[in-house]
């Protein structure tokens, strides 16, 4: 019988009540997987509109006056042990959340976010920034206000990242972009001009059947330890993506565009890392408002580390050649370090959801620097184009000819998600970090992997960050788990040693 985690009785009080939302939760999350993998195109006006009424219960639940008095009264309880100290403080924050915006405005960001990204799906097929210009403005100015509600001390913009990553403030970014915008230039001119990594690699335009690579993606995923079927699923999506119906079913996306395999691959073995976060927390988590991944940026480390630092390493390679090899026949033409330059080409580019590891983070920056300038600045959507494309040349050496491959490019902002990028390149800088400390504690790290033993590396991960799901709030977590907060210099020694070395 494992030791109960909840003594106190108000907090047990409250973590009954809570089940309802968790179910409300449950049911959302199924309802929107299906919708991305199942859902017949016309079905979207009758799930969208069950998933509108059930946010609004769940929003009527969280409020009702009994729970809030509950939550209340538990604040003042004295010796709460750590897991009922984070139940208080995940429901005092979505409380506050919750309590922010007044419901008509809630209601008009909403019908503006939908709005305005049936315009950008138009504007961006038509090349066309001019029709998108007046929704973005209006999405910069809802975005403003929702800044306004939420309060912040400093910086508007905090009140956003916040909302993605819990105590994520502009004054925590600042120093850690300027510090890449400092090194990062360097890394990567040393790496174009002298590093083992192509610009390209015929690998690329090599042609797949669907049904060869999900064999593979099965292949490496059974490798990986992945419990399809018992506790997981994989399906196809156009977006890959992640989905936890709870810590027992986690279901993940991935694609297939019949070329340039690795993009499925990867994009497998991204989701995995996702996956691995939710199925590995504590199991008395379950139910409870602190079972779940704590953010966006320490999920996204745990994804980029799968997808990076063990992905794309020279023995995973090594690792996988032989699955390649049986299904995909092309892949014998090549030899195995071939492959593995294939996973690592480095090559400026605009676009960033096909960026490599080295220049992904320069498209977080301008996204950051940009947004920056919207919502505490007050520069205009007219003026963004300009701005992307002489900061972009700036970084990137490279101008976009396209609004489609400049200010267009990503749902984001047409979401009215302003203060989401940051926390990508959180989980880029995080993945080597905890690299740099893996490496530490396991000195045959890369031979494991060499080798398909995950085990350790999993229970490495599982022990220091996966089982605490949200009992902790990130910045802690990060100072509980690797003694040290956002530190850009292991990504950048990673790079230097990787690819210049
Ligand atoms: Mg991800």
């Amino acid at each position: 019988m494992p030791e109960e985690v909840f003594r106190n009785d108000l907090i047990k009080d409250i973590v009954s009540k809570y089940r309802r939302l968790w179910a409300l939760s449950h049911a959302e999350s199924v309802l929107s997987w299906d919708m991305e993998v199942n859902m017949p195109k016309e079905g979207i006006e009758e799930r969208s509109t069950a998933l509108a009424e059930l946010s609004v219960l769940s929003h009527e639940l969280l409020l009702k006056p009994e729970f809030l008095q509950l939550v209340d009264k538990a604040k003042g309880a004295e010796g709460l042990n750590d897991y009922e100290a984070g139940v208080l403080r995940v429901l005092d924050r979505s409380i506050r959340i919750a309590k922010a915006f007044p419901p008509e405005f809630v209601r008009e960001l909403s019908e503006t976010r939908s709005k305005a990204t049936a315009v950008w799906t138009r504007a961006r097929e038509k090349d066309d920034f001019k029709m998108f210009e007046p929704w973005l403005q209006k999405i910069i100015e809802l975005a403003r206000k929702a800044a306004d509600y939420l309060g912040y001390d400093e910086y508007p913009y905090d009140a956003l990242l916040d909302l993605f990553e819990e105590g994520l403030r502009t004054r925590d970014l600042d120093p850690v972009f300027s510090k890449l915008e400092k090194e990062l230039p360097k890394v990567l001119e040393e790496i174009m001009s002298r590093s083992w990594a192509p610009k390209e690699h015929p690998l690329e335009k090599e042609k797949y059947v669907t049904e060869d690579m999900k064999a593979v993606n099965n292949e490496v995923l059974k490798l990986l330890g992945f419990p399809l079927g018992m506790r997981s699923r994989m399906d196809i999506s156009p977006h890959p993506f992640t989905t936890e119906f709870g810590i027992k079913d986690v279901r993940i996306t991935t694609r297939y565009e019949g070329f340039d395999f690795r993009r499925s691959l990867l994009a497998a073995v991204h989701e995995f890392g996702h996956a691995l976060y939710e199925l590995q927390q504590d199991e008395r988590l379950m139910f409870t408002p602190i079972a779940g991944g704590v953010s966006l940026g320490i999920h996204e480390s745990q994804s980029r580390f799968w997808e990076n630092i063990v992905g794309r390493s020279k023995e995973f390679s090594e690792l996988i050649y032989p699955i390649l090899k049986k299904h995909l026949r092309f892949v014998s033409k090549y030899g195995v370090t071939d492959l593995h330059k294939y996973f690592n080409i480095v090559r400026p580019d605009f676009i960033r959801v096909e960026a490599d590891e080295v220049t992904y983070n320069f498209h977080i920056y301008l996204r950051f620097k940009l947004e920056k300038l919207m919502i505490n600045e007050g520069v205009k959507a007219s003026e963004l184009p300009e701005l992307w494309n002489d900061e972009m040349e700036r970084l990137l050496g490279i101008r976009p000819k396209t609004y489609r491959e400049g200010v267009l490019q990503d749902i984001h902002w047409a979401h009215g998600t302003i203060g989401y990028f940051p926390t990508y390149t959180l989980g880029t800088l995080l993945a080597a970090q905890i690299r740099a400390h893996i490496i530490k504690d396991i000195s045959n790290f890369y031979g494991l992997i060499k080798e398909g033993k995950f085990d350790p590396i999993k229970s490495w991960l599982r022990e220091k960050i996966h089982k605490y799901g949200s009992i902790y709030p990130p910045k802690e977590l990060l100072m509980k788990s690797l003694g040290e907060g956002v530190n850009p210099e292991h990504f950048l020694n990673y790079l230097r040693e990787k690819y210049l070395s």
